[in-house]
Parts: structure tokens; sequence; C-alpha cells
């Protein structure tokens, strides 16, 4: 998977590098490009279906996999479907930004105009679509004991956070054991986390992730702040645009991008840590720690390196929990 993870950034890597060069050398009609990297995107996202089409089968008889190769194809495809879309939403913005600060989309006419629209739209859509969760695998029609979601309600209490429902997912057939705070005050646990926990250990994934879904306002609020501050820049920046080389304009759209990407990801991590600090704060670290050992067995996975760009590796993860003095009993 990490050789994987190399690959993904490779290919986008190559990809932004080629379209750079174009762009800088004979800057096509914005629509044109933001039509290109649309479908830059779209070709990465099959390079990888091909991929995980041919690792299917390993897959399933290593791991034991039921789940039919499109399931198995939903579920891997997702996480680089994630990785591509803030990239093409910045991308989309800066086009947008460019083709009616620099006045090309009036000498189209209506036509420009309703192109530069479409561009920002899209832009925009795809944008919100980094704020909301759907549920990553199939929801079962099966509903958990009452004392869990109320546990959870407790949690969001605490924080200020309404919990509506507890979903649980379909995670048997692709082995996954985990939890996801979803948008619309909703937390999902895969049936395979709900077997091997006990309910202390429940509880301590629960208030991890009700910890996430009241960040998540933060987020949002965070993401609109950069999406103002990027637009205000541009229009203030606009005089300058029409005078900077081609290069150097490419170089202030990679700026603006990086500059809105890292705060988020900035943000992102230390939400990883303060939501384990919530859940050592209501239960201790001792359910936390336990649990996590548990699902590090079920989905072994180098322990010291981290998984994605948010979580940090089991190693470091498990000692700052160890930090964390036992409680005292009351
Ligand atoms: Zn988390």
């Amino acid at each position: 998977m990490r050789r994987l993870r190399c690959l993904l950034w490779l290919s986008i890597g190559a990809k932004g590098v080629v379209w750079a060069a174009v762009y800088a050398d004979a800057t096509p009609p914005a629509p044109l490009a933001a039509l290109g990297l649309m479908l830059s995107g779209a070709q990465t996202l099959l390079e990888f279906a091909a991929v995980f089409w041919r690792l299917y089968p390993r897959e399933r008889s290593e791991r034991g996999l039921t789940a039919a190769r499109p399931a198995y194809l939903a579920v891997r495809l997702r996480p680089v479907g994630d990785a591509l879309a803030p990239l093409v939403a910045v991308g989309l913005a800066g086009l947008t930004a460019h083709y009616t600060l620099s006045g090309a989309s009036r000498d189209w006419g209506s036509a420009g105009m309703l192109g530069a629209s479409a561009m920002g739209l899209t832009a925009l859509l795809l944008g919100l679509t980094l704020t909301r969760r759907a549920a990553p695998l199939p929801v079962r029609a099966v509903s958990v004991a009452p004392s869990l979601l109320a546990e959870a309600q407790r949690l969001g209490d605490e924080l200020g956070v309404p919990v509506r429902e507890l979903l649980i997912l379909d995670g048997t057939r692709t082995r996954t054991a985990n939890a996801y705070a979803l948008s619309g005050g909703r937390i999902a646990l895969t049936d395979a986390l709900l077997a091997a926990l006990t309910e202390p250990e429940l509880h301590a994934v629960l208030a991890h992730e009700v910890a996430h879904l009241a960040q998540r306002r933060r987020l949002v609020r965070l993401w609109a702040g950069l999406t103002l501050a990027g637009v205000a820049l541009t229009l203030a920046g606009a005089p300058l645009w029409e005078r900077l080389p081609r290069w150097g304009l490419l170089g202030l759209l990679v700026a603006l991008a990086l500059g809105m990407l890292a705060p988020m990801l900035w943000l992102r991590r230390r939400h990883e840590q303060e939501a384990d600090a919530f859940a050592v704060s209501q239960y201790g670290a001792e359910p936390l720690i336990r649990a996590l050992h548990k699902l590090a067995a079920l989905q072994p996975r180098d322990a010291q390196r981290a998984s994605d760009a948010l979580h940090p590796s089991l190693h470091e993860r498990l000692q700052r929990l160890q930090r964390f003095q036992p409680r005292l009993p009351a």
C-alpha cells in the first residue's frame, strides 16, 4: 500500500509537471485547460482502477476478502478520489480566477462567461465535498444497542455537537475494522469493529469520532475563510497578474494552492491528537490503547509508519497515550 501511495503521488506529480509545461508554453484557453485538468483526474482514477483490478485476486486470497470486485474497487478507489478532489478543486479555482481576471473570458462573450461560471461552480462543488462525508462502505440494515447511541449522545452534549445516528457498515467482506465521523451528525462503525471491541473500548473509539464531529465545524470555517482570503488576494493582485511572465503566474497559482491546503492539513493532524485526548478525558487512556492494539492486530501494517498524511503512526499514537497516568479509582 505504501508503494501504491508513492505511485499515486508520482502519477499526480508527473501530470502536474506536464500540464505546467503545456500551460506555460502554449497557454491554452482556460476552459480547455480546466477540461484537461478534470480528464487528468479521471485518468488517474482509471489507472488505479486498473492497478486494483489486478490486485483483487491476490488480496482476496491473502486477506480472505469476500467482497465482489466492484465493491472492492469502490473501497480502494475512495482514498484516490479523496486525494485528487482538493487538487482539482484548487486548480479549477485558480484557472477560473486567471480566466476572469485576465479578461480572456470577455473575449468570448457570453460563452466565455458561461465557461467561467461552470468552472467556478465545479470548483465550489468539489470544495464542498471536502467538508461533507458520506459512508465509505455499504450501510447494514441493523441498529446498534440503544445504550451505545445514548453514550454517543452524552459525549456529543459534552462537546456541544448533536449525534443523530450510529450506522453499522459492512466491513466484514472487505476486512475493515474502522470507525468514521460522517457529515450530518452521524457516526459509522463497521460490523468487524463492533465484533472485535468490548464496550469500554467501543466507547473510547466513539469518543474519538464524536470529537471529530465537533471539529468538522472548525474545519468548514477554516476552509471558508481560506477560500475568501484566496479570492481577496487574487482580486487585490489582479493588476499584477497580467504583467507576470507565465512561469511567474504558475508559481503564484501553486503558492496559492499550497497556502490553502497546508493549513487544512495541519489542522486535521492536530484534530487527531485532540480527538484521542478527548477519549482519554472521558475514560482514561487504557480502553483506547487496548482498542488500538486490537485494531492493529486485525489490520497488520507497519506500526512505525503513518498510514496516511493525517493519522500519526500507531507507535507515535500509543506513545502519546501512554503519557497519561492511569485514572485513580474514585
Ligand atoms: Zn481520527
